[in-house]
């Protein structure tokens, strides 16, 4: 429920809803994918994790710490899909830029007689989100910005719950389905931030590592698959000799986080109610597209 006229908003056809911590539809569409490469003849190396990356004359070789010991191969090309931190491009010295200081404080709790409702509901210092989880589970989760004392004073899970508990609609909807916080609790960076160019010679960025998205937009999973597939187009063109291959990738993105910042001013912009408050007055300059930095402070993270 966003606005002065609370209104309640449905998802966009394109919007992907998540559990970030219950995992439960990263590790099916994670394992699908994994062995749908492996059967196309990848070879896939994990757990592991890139540590050294060194530019060679015919492309990179690239470190994984793996449990057994140290593994180096030798690639063509770098496709950096590792999420907000973006760990190929940071070895290569590209950093994100960050559109805010958007933080979610989040638990996890058991409900009774569950009824599938998913909500958002904005308050003075953020918004409020709690969304059914499977086996009668259901996160809780606030989002505000990490530098304001609330981010501070709500952490764990009794604090959360009594804070949302001050909010009438989602007092009434936790107790309808019986909310109890058991088992996680815990705090994650929300924040807009993307690469200034998702691009360059012989590596590309995709979903979050190009381009991490608010949660307000549920666009973070749809981005990570749209950028997948133009990454993996990008890479058969450059294959076939097109040199512009790359660049009209980085040019694609940039289009798509103008498109992405631009969307996301006007659904912050729907709210009015707190237009003095340091969360919604951060907010309230809509973003004009391909403009950088304009409407809200960026910094390099
Ligand atoms: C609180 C919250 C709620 C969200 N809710 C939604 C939602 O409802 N709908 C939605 O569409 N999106 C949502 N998102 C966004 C969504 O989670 C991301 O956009 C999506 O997971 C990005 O996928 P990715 O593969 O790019 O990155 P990730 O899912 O972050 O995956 C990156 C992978 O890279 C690995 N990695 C990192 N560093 C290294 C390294 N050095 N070496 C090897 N591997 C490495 C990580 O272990 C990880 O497996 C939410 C995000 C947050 C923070």
């Amino acid at each position: 429920m966003f606005g002065a006229g609370r209104k309640r908003y449905g998802l966009t056809a394109s919007a992907i809803l998540m559990d970030r911590d219950g995992i439960w539809i990263a590790l099916v569409f994670d394992a699908w994918l994994r062995r749908s490469a492996s059967e196309r003849g990848a070879a896939l190396v994990a757990p592991a994790r890139a540590t050294e990356l060194i530019s060679t004359a015919d492309g990179w070789q690239l470190t994984l710490l793996r449990h057994s010991g140290r593994l180096t191969v030798r690639c063509r090309f770098l496709v950096d899909a590792g999420g907000r931190t973006a760990p190929l491009a940071r070895m290569l010295g590209h950093h994100h830029r960050a559109g805010d200081r958007l933080a979610c404080l989040w638990c996890h709790g058991v409900s009774s007689g569950d009824l599938g409702v998913t909500v958002t509901i904005a308050e003075r210092d953020g918004w409020w989100y709690t969304a059914p989880l499977p086996n009668g589970r259901r996160v809780l989760a606030f989002h505000t910005d990490s530098d304001l004392p609330v981010a501070k004073e709500l952490a764990g899970a009794e604090r959360l719950l009594a804070r949302a508990r001050r909010q009438t609609d989602l007092a009434s909807l936790l107790s309808t389905v019986g909310f109890q916080p058991v088992g996680n609790a815990g705090y994650c960076a929300a924040h807009s931030s993307w690469m200034e160019a998702a691009a360059g010679p012989g590596w590309l960025a995709v979903g979050d590592a190009a381009l991490a998205c608010d949660p307000l937009s549920s666009q973070g999973l749809l981005n990570a698959l749209y950028s997948g597939l133009m990454a993996a187009r990008a890479l058969r063109r450059d294959l076939a000799g097109d040199t512009d291959a790359f660049a009209h990738y980085a040019q694609t993105m940039a289009r798509v986080v103008d498109a992405y910042r631009a969307h996301l001013a006007a659904w912050y912009a729907l709210e009015t109610r707190w237009p003095d408050q340091p969360f919604w007055s951060r907010r309230s300059v809509p973003t004009r597209p391909g403009v950088a930095g304009s409407g809200t402070q960026t910094h390099t993270d």
